[in-house]
């Protein structure tokens, strides 16, 4: 099994979808229930004011609509904006123009990946001729390092 840094408390734990540990996923499990909750009995309420009840950052909030698992309502809709454009959207990342832009753009990565394969290389050998020099350097002020 693969191990990965849980995203919410950094420790490792055995990756399989998600982004977070067993522990994190039923700590958000409750924030999302408690949010929900009080958004669904003060639909007009405001994020601040959402985090400051119920304790869940308004960070997380954020992440709960960009999941699409909150329903957007009114004092929340101001919150989520387009990650490209900064258009107010009501779920997800990004507004439908973008998205669909988003798109074209992946497509058209895809048919000239082969040109960012040979940027890559030389890349790698850039940072292997840095690591030499530092070796180098390391090993003839050693005896500055030993005072
Ligand atoms: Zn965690
Ligand atoms: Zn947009």
């Amino acid at each position: 099994m693969e191990l990965k840094n849980c995203r919410r408390c950094g420790r490792l734990f055995g990756y399989v979808n998600n982004l977070l540990c067993p522990e994190c996923i039923e700590k958000e499990e409750e924030e999302f229930k408690l949010v929900k909750d009080y958004i669904y009995e003060h639909p007009n309420c405001s994020a601040h004011e959402v985090s400051e009840v119920t304790g869940v950052s308004v960070r997380t909030i954020i992440n709960f609509l960009k999941q699409d698992r909150l329903e957007s309502v009114e004092g929340l809709s101001e919150l989520l904006t387009c990650e490209k454009c900064g258009a107010k959207i009501k779920s997800g990342r990004y507004c439908e123009d973008c998205l669909s832009d988003l798109k074209r753009e992946t497509k058209r990565l895809l048919n000239t990946s082969g040109a960012n394969v040979n940027k890559t290389e030389e890349m790698g050998r850039a940072t292997r001729d840095s690591r030499i020099y530092v070796n180098e350097d390391n090993h003839n002020h050693k005896h500055n390092y030993q005072h």
